[in-house]
């Protein structure tokens, strides 16, 4: 009897087996994978936001699925972005330090030279560990990753165009969108990206010789990141920023000065309050157009190649946010609440495409906080203290208020400054340039913003993130010790400065 039940058990689960495979089959046939959902949380997009999203949603219990079209994950950042642009920011500092720097250390090194396509594969071998990392982490945790373009077909419903043929359905009961940013145009498509001799920050980072001459528009922080790259591998580099400053948002402006001296010492040169009107490709030439602010000069500058690094826009394309009656603003970022909701609640939104700075780190913290909202009904993400850096060299690094916001909304604030100069181990090692800056409340001496530029500056800047998510004083920095002799001291010192007054300047 009882073997009689276990061959009929044999036989049921195998005739299932086989009904399973044939469905697959049939599926196959007609161009569909075979849908493993429903999930508890299906993530679109496999950046920052989105593959960390799928982690923690995974780690908290449950089934999760990550969408992504690009064929590889780590998106923007670990692609065409962070990864890839730290490395050569890494790499061209070796260069150029090795050429002008080693001698004067008692290093001699001889017959220096710029292999180029070695640099660039260094880059790519670092991108693709990272990103099959992220892969050997969805393996682990158990997340589902679904290589395609993400469409919704209704609220809970997503169709997937597989990149491998094909397409799918899936359906979850919480969705979360986490589709990014791109490369924003050209202001009234004056120029046209054609990613060889007019790049964007991607073509910029693909270059195959170093160009003679480099126009670089917009002086954010990608624009002169990779600049930086470029002169420092033997380009003559010209940033023009409309504005009268570099940087981009949210620098403090001492700051942005010292910024830009450092940055001209080092050989680029900058065309401020200058508005670019249009760049022509020439006699394998770019003519670039350029107005003065005011629009009383006008000027042409001859470029090997151009970068456009005008800033990002939120992305959405072929995501059919109207079947899933998600609503945009009017500049195209998805509209969130503050638990990440969009207009459909069951389905969230992280990271570049909705508000916010366009930072991998505020993606991922968003990504993880947006998952807690799911599983717990409550996530928190501060955006008082979200650091941004600047990978030039010298670093430059901030976080909370610049000395220009505190003025502006009346702030009575202390100012305690500290020179790497005066600093015993950027002395020892010979790198002095820059300094940390101190802005904390004048009653209660809370630290309201810090502002780094000099070495390390991208490192030193979590203790004030850390210090400011604790709600510390400056004297609370200025009483704690920091091992000597370390760059970390310069940062005490500061402190020291604005609470009272430092011990070595
Ligand atoms: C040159 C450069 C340097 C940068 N350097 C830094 C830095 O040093 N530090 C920092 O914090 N930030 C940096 N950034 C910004 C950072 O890359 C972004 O803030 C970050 O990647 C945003 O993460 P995200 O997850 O929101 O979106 P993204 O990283 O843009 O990822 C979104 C993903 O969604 C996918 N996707 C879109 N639509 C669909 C769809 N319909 N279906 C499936 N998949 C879809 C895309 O293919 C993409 O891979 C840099 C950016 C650039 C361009």
């Amino acid at each position: 009897m009882l073997q009689l039940q276990r061959a009929t058990q044999k036989h049921v689960s195998r005739r299932l087996r086989r009904a399973t495979l044939q469905l697959g089959a049939w599926q196959a046939h007609r161009g569909l994978a075979t849908p493993s959902g429903p999930y508890d949380a299906l993530i679109i997009g496999g950046g920052p936001g989105g593959y960390v999203a799928a982690i923690k949603a995974a780690q908290l219990g449950l089934k999760t699925a990550c969408v992504e079209k690009r064929g590889a994950l780590g998106g923007t950042c670990l692609n065409v972005g962070c990864i890839p642009s730290k490395a050569m920011l890494n790499n061209s500092h070796l260069y150029h330090q090795t050429k002008h720097d080693l001698q004067k250390r008692g290093i001699d090194v001889s017959d220096v030279s710029l292999n180029l396509p070695q640099m660039l594969k260094s880059k790519e071998q670092s991108v693709t560990s990272l990103t099959k990392g992220i892969e050997m982490l969805f393996k682990q945790n158990k997340v589902d990753y679904i290589r395609g373009a993400a469409s919704f077909v209704s609220p809970n419903r997503v169709a997937v165009k597989l990149l491998d043929g094909g397409e799918t359905e899936v359906e979850a009961t919480n969705i979360i969108i986490a589709t990014g940013s791109e490369v924003a145009p050209f202001p009234g498509g004056a120029i046209e990206i054609d990613e060889q001799q007019i790049v964007s920050s991607t073509g910029a980072l693909e270059l195959q010789e170093v160009p003679g001459k480099m126009v670089v528009i917009g002086g954010g922080i990608i624009g002169l990141e990779m600049g930086s790259v470029w002169s420092r591998l033997g380009a003559e580099v010209t940033v023009v920023e409309f504005l009268g400053g570099i940087g981009g948002a949210g620098i403090d402006e001492e700051v942005a000065k010292q910024f830009q001296k450092l940055l001209a010492k080092q050989g680029l040169k900058f065309k401020l309050n200058t508005k670019v009107l249009s760049a022509e490709k020439r006699d394998g030439k770019v003519f670039v157009k350029t107005q003065s602010a005011k629009g009383d000069k006008e000027e042409t500058l001859e470029a090997d190649v151009v970068l456009v690094s005008v800033g990002r826009r939120p992305y959405t394309e072929g995501l059919n946010l109207e079947a899933a009656g998600v609503q945009l603003d009017n500049k195209g970022r998805v509209v969130i609440d503050d638990q990440f909701a969009t207009s459909a609640k069951h389905i969230r939104c992280i990271g570049d495409v909705t508000f916010g700075p366009m930072l991998a780190h505020k993606a991922e913290e968003e990504g993880i906080a947006a998952v807690e909202h799911i599983k717990h009904g409550h996530g928190h993400v501060n955006y008082n203290a979200i650091p941004s850096v600047v990978y030039t060299h010298p670093e430059v690094a901030w976080v909370g208020k610049t000395e220009q916001d505190l003025k502006a909304a009346g702030v009575k604030y202390n100012v305690g400054k500290f020179p790497f100069a005066a600093n015993s181990r950027a002395k020892t090692n010979l790198d002095t340039e820059g300094f940390v800056k101190f802005l904390s409340e004048k009653e209660t001496d809370r630290i309201l913003g810090v502002h780094i530029i000099g070495p390390n500056a991208g490192e030193m800047i979590s203790e004030a993130v850390l210090a400011m998510e604790y709600g510390a004083s400056s004297e609370d920095i200025a009483r704690t010790t920091h091992a000597h002799p370390t760059l970390s001291e310069a940062f005490k010192e500061a402190a020291m400065a604005a609470y009272s007054k430092p011990i070595h300047f």
